[in-house]
């Protein structure tokens, strides 16, 4: 079958859901029996997301291959339950910088190297990469319609849709409709200003994704019909979602885009028979849970930048909050998540002590001095109190700097990324990054293999004490994969003034090097990782150390 197309555009302004949108529609296509990927193109010039500053655009996300992308991709793998490439990323930094290496070997040589063809053919070239052995390939385009720098992907688009023909590729519009408070009353004409500024590029609209406060009336509807020349019935209403009492959740959105039949109308614009019929069972199931949990739980999350002037900036931690979320809807209960600056803690004393009011506490992944002597106040409180901790990364780092120090009696023990002159380096960089001087893409990053110790937490928590088959158990190292974003380790000199002071060391590279799990015995729930399994939760399949922890929680 050749591949169909379905592209995500954006008009009036960002930030209305377009992501949730094309991880939605895409799990309807999945639904239906296809193969399915999801390409995010980023129009901005950066190579990848690596560099941006999170506060600004969100937590990076980190795929399989080391890929350092935007959240929209976290989306993708989050609803579908399946790994991408970094090659799902596609932004003009790259473009460029492929094309300007291509003019340096020579590989045009003779030619003059221009917008066109050069560009749209790039750009081309790696959709086509990412398109092989999938039937829908669905790709959003960043930011919105009318903006300079998307101008060259919507031409490629066009350029596509000529080689491939229009059945074969479908165009969706996610606009929103204000509502201003001294009228009450949605407007459509920011959304008929954007049809019109994505027809002048050529490109027709086949659907309209309404986004707004409220559902679109039959009038709206009508008048959007006659002003952009598309019939009402492709004019689909993506409401705020509702949620019952202070519940709520993204991930009803593809039930409802379904109850509007855009799954069906798509796959009759792209001439497609559905190959089995949409089995939404386990994931209304999930989203019920969500809606209608049984019991609460309260979370500290301690961190740092999650000011930025008037704004809490959750977004910085958005994968670990929605692998709660999947962990959450599984064991039936919500999770109440508070984030605390850990500096919070270090200007007062006892400000500590109010960690006993949480059912546990999370320190994620960090970088950098601001707040560390907080976050390590924090992870003392947790294991002294008996308060189930998860650690994941820079909090496996300062897991260890707070044993090391208070349990190994190091009293200056650190993390060399702090505090380079201690005598106590428990944390140090990795050997192979002592010489790096770029920042883009140097860090220790994507999936890489752990061996899990039998007879420890993780080991269960990985499923390690499935029984096999043959009625027995395993009993042998399980290999876990986990995706990694980090420039530091723990010291390999330490591991055994670790482990003589009861430290359990559950899971190690495979030459034993790296430590990769920890854990406290005799504790409710003390585990730390130098991964970051929230990279691999989904809504259907919560990452395991997740999992335990909120059951932890709920004990
Ligand atoms: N800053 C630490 C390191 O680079 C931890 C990174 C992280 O938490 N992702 O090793």
């Amino acid at each position: 079958m050749v591949t169909k197309y379905i592209i995500v555009v954006g008009g009036v302004i960002s930030g209305v859901g377009k992501g949730v949108a094309t991880a939605s529609i895409a799990r309807m296509m999945q639904e239906r029996g296809f193969e399915v990927s999801v390409i995010k193109i980023d129009p901005y010039i950066n190579c990848d997301a690596g560099t941006l500053r999170p506060t600004e655009h969100g937590e990076v996300w980190v795929t399989d291959d080391g890929g350092e992308i935007d959240q929209d991709l976290g989306n993708y793998e989050r609803f579908l339950g399946k790994s991408f490439s970094k090659n799902n990323n596609i932004t003009t930094g790259q473009i460029y910088r492929s094309l300007i290496e291509k003019e340096r070997k020579g590989d045009f040589l003779g030619e003059t190297v221009q917008f066109i063809p050069h560009v749209p053919n790039e750009i081309k070239r790696r959709i086509k990469k990412v398109s092989d052995g999938n039937d829908i390939v669905l790709i959003e385009i960043g930011g919105t319609v009318g903006d300079y720098e998307n101008v060259p992907f919507l031409f490629a688009m066009k350029s596509l849709e000529n080689e491939i023909g229009s059945d074969n590729i479908c165009y969706l519009l996610v606009t929103y409709l204000p509502i201003p408070s001294h009228i009450e009353e949605m407007k459509s004409k920011p959304t008929q200003i954007a049809v019109k500024l994505l027809r002048e590029n050529g490109i027709q609209p086949d659907f309209i994704l309404c986004r707004g406060k409220k559902r679109l009336d039959e009038i709206r509807k009508k008048k959007l019909e006659l002003y952009a020349n598309i019939k009402s019935e492709n004019i689909i209403s993506m409401p705020d979602v509702m949620g019952i009492g202070t519940s709520n959740t993204l991930y009803i959105i593809p039930l409802d885009l379904e109850k509007e039949g855009l799954g069906d109308k798509i796959l009759n614009r792209l001439k497609l028979e559905e190959r089995k019929k949409p089995d939404w069972r386990d994931w209304e199931n999930a989203v019920q849970k969500i809606l209608v949990p049984e019991k609460v739980i309260r979370v500290a999350m301690v961190g740092k930048y999650l000011d930025i002037g008037d704004y809490q900036l959750t977004d910085s931690y958005i994968s670990v909050n929605e692998a709660l979320k999947h962990a959450a809807a599984k064991n039936n209960c919500k999770v109440e998540i508070e984030w605390i600056d850990s500096k919070e803690f270090e200007n007062d004393l006892m400000g500590v002590e109010k960690l006993k009011w949480f059912n546990g506490l999370i320190v994620p992944g960090g970088f950098g001095s601001s707040g560390v002597e907080g976050k390590i106040k924090a992870i003392q409180f947790a294991r002294e109190n008996n308060i189930p901790y998860l650690g994941l990364c820079f909090g496996l780092q300062l897991a260890v700097v707070e044993f090391a120090r208070n349990k190994c009696g190091l009293l200056d023990a650190h993390t060399t990324e702090i505090n380079c002159s201690t005598l106590n380096p428990v944390i140090d960089i990795l050997p192979e990054q002592k010489n790096i001087n770029e920042k883009g893409g140097t860090m220790r990053l994507g999936a890489y293999m752990a061996m899990v110790k039998d007879g420890t937490r993780v080991y269960d928590l990985y499923g390690g004490n499935e029984v096999l088959e043959s009625g027995e158990q395993a009993h042998k190292p399980l290999e876990v994969y986990e995706r990694h974003r980090h420039r530091y380790e723990v010291n390999p000199d330490y591991h055994k003034c670790l482990v003589d002071n009861g430290m359990i060391l559950s899971g190690l590279s495979s030459d034993g090097r790296l430590v990769e799990f920890i854990e406290l015995p005799n504790h409710k729930f003390f585990i730390a990782t130098q991964a970051h399994p929230e990279f691999k939760s989904s809504l259907l399949k919560p990452a395991p150390l997740f999992d335990g922890f909120v059951r932890a929680c709920l004990e």
